[in-house]
């Protein structure tokens, strides 16, 4: 059987470089070659969508239409389960601030801290449980779509922890592991993150023979 996805050319939709350097490097052993929406000049469309899974698709099917090449979105956040699973889907969305490290516009900082806020405000013994979700969508130009999805589970720390990784990497403690991601190596968080979880699911579905 021949894999889904051939080698060679597939537009990664994002415009966070972040996100690209590491689907870059997971996606490295199998022969494609990643382009960025952002490199591309391709627009960023509106995530308009309720669910990691809508935003994906409407990122990916943008991408793919636009360049008619094969596209792969990531939508991904952190739902902290005290919170009823905020900020989820809106986790970019709480960083939005004065420009600091991380994107123009995002203040990564802040948003670790409007988290730590809220579950401040529910008391000492509120149970720090996380988890960062991450859903893939693979799209091609005649709108076949397929998707997975991802989760690493842990906890929140505070204060921040860490020079690695982006976003809410300081104040993420996967399972298993006293350091956050942001103390992991890249190729160690690779191994354990949410983004790998989805990736192993494309994988095995889409670029195995
Ligand atoms: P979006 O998927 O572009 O809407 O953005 C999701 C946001 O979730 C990112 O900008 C990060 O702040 C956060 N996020 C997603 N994955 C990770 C991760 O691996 N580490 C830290 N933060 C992440």
């Amino acid at each position: 059987m021949t894999r889904l996805l051939a080698p060679g050319k597939l537009v990664i939709a994002t415009h966070n470089a972040g996100k690209l350097r590491e689907i870059r490097a997971l996606l490295a052993p199998y022969g494609m070659e990643c382009l960025s929406a952002g490199e591309l000049g391709l627009p960023e469309p509106a995530e308009t969508g309720t669910t990691f899974a809508e935003n994906a698709l409407i990122k990916a099917h943008a991408s793919a239409s636009a360049s008619g090449l094969p596209a792969l979105a990531d939508d991904s956040g952190l739902c902290v389960v005290a919170l009823n699973g905020a900020p989820g889907v809106y986790t970019a969305d709480w960083a939005e601030a004065a420009p600091f490290e991380g994107g123009p516009g995002r203040d990564w900082y802040l948003a670790m801290g409007k988290v730590e806020g809220k579950l401040a405000q529910l008391g000492p013994d509120t149970p720090r449980d996380c988890w960062f979700a991450c859903v893939l969508a693979l799209t091609w130009p005649d709108s076949r779509e397929m998707v997975f999805e991802g989760r690493a589970p842990g906890t929140l720390t505070w204060p921040p922890r860490g020079t690695m990784g982006f976003g809410y990497d300081p104040v993420f403690v996967p399972s298993g592991d006293a350091r956050t991601f942001a103390e992991l190596d890249p190729a160690e968080k690779h191994r354990i993150s949410h983004r790998a979880d989805a990736f192993s699911k494309l994988v095995s579905s889409a670029l195995t023979d």
